[in-house]
């Protein structure tokens, strides 16, 4: 398991995470090996309406619990998984945790909120992800509303008639579309408006801009009011302070997910965050504390 530091958060393993990654090859191996013995699991991020603060939805953050080095980051993973294809595996195992955790919830009689997963360029590309969407749903008898998909812009700039294919594939079952990470890429507002994607996730190098400069803030407002006018919900990514959560709150920010609100937790914690339901009324840390 992961070491805890004062405040009851896991942190990574920085020193060994290096000699982790030293050889690819290594890396890789490991990696098959991890996913053979299962050592992966999701942690869960709230997200909140920025108004009201009720959880709307929470994102699936992977993280892999290695045996001798603790907490392992999906940055220091999600690489290698991509380039040497592990990330199709992967990708598929993540759909098949978050769908039955899901229904895991749902059987405690709690009020379930839809969970949203990232998903791969590499799983993109191949054009499979609306069927594997399709089996797990199924599978474990979940609501396609329960679950969303987080792509980021690049995944969405490669052949475009497949893109589009995917991409509707995915929308037609019922599961929506987040951009992850906007403002990073290349891509335009009306292109993604073309896209249909239901949900504009700003990075949160925009966030942390704000409160800092005039540029920052204007910046930010252009973003939220142009995706208002293509009828896209605009999520701020990486919220750390209450001036951040302020002043999107005053730009019209629809919904917010950040330290501020909620680190990701385990799923034990969950269960405490759902009966809440509300980040604003108890902050999430509190919560998590006292159900672990
Ligand atoms: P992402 O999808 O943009 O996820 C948000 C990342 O920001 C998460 O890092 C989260 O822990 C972190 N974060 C959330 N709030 C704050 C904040 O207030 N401040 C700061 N500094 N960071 C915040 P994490 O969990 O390390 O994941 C990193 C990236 O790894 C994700 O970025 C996503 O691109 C990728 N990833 C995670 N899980 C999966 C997965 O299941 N499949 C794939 N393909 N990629 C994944
Ligand atoms: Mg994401
Ligand atoms: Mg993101
Ligand atoms: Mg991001």
């Amino acid at each position: 398991a992961g070491k805890t530091d004062g405040k009851g958060q896991f942190r990574f393993f920085e020193a060994s995470q290096s000699r982790l990654i030293q050889s690819r090859l290594q890396l890789k191996h490991r990696l098959i090996e991890a996913i053979e013995l299962d050592q992966f699991v999701l942690y869960y991020q709230p997200r909140v309406d920025a108004r009201t603060g009720r959880v709307c939805s929470m994102e699936a953050l992977l993280r892999w619990i290695h045996p001798q080095h603790g907490l392992v980051s999906p940055l220091e993973f999600i690489p290698l998984a991509e380039t040497s294809g592990l990330i199709l595996r992967i990708g598929e195992m993540v759909m098949e945790k978050a769908c039955r955790q899901i229904d895991a919830w749902r059987r405690q009689g709690l009020p379930v909120v839809p969970v949203s997963i990232n998903v791969s360029p590499k799983q993109f590309a191949r054009g499979e992800v609306h069927r594997q969407l399709a089996v797990h749903l199924a599978r474990h008898g979940i609501p396609p509303s329960l679950l969303e998909v987080e792509i980021t812009e690049s995944a969405m700039m490669g052949e475009q008639a497949e893109v589009l294919a995917e991409l509707g594939a995915i929308r037609s079952l019922g599961v929506k579309l987040h951009v992850d990470d906007f403002g990073t890429g290349y891509s335009s507002l009306s292109q993604l408006q073309k896209l249909r994607m239901d949900v504009l996730k700003v990075d949160r190098a925009f966030t942390s801009e704000l409160g800092n400069s005039r540029e920052g803030r204007v910046f930010f407002q252009a973003i939220v009011s142009m995706a208002h006018a293509l009828g896209m919900v605009v999520v701020a990514e990486g919220v750390e302070t209450g001036e951040q959560l302020t002043i999107l709150q005053e730009l019209g920010c629809n919904e917010v997910q950040g330290y501020y609100l909620a680190r990701p937790l385990p799923a034990a914690a969950i269960p405490a965050v759902l009966m809440q339901g509300n980040l604003f009324v108890k902050p999430a840390v509190a919560i998590a504390a006292a159900a672990l």
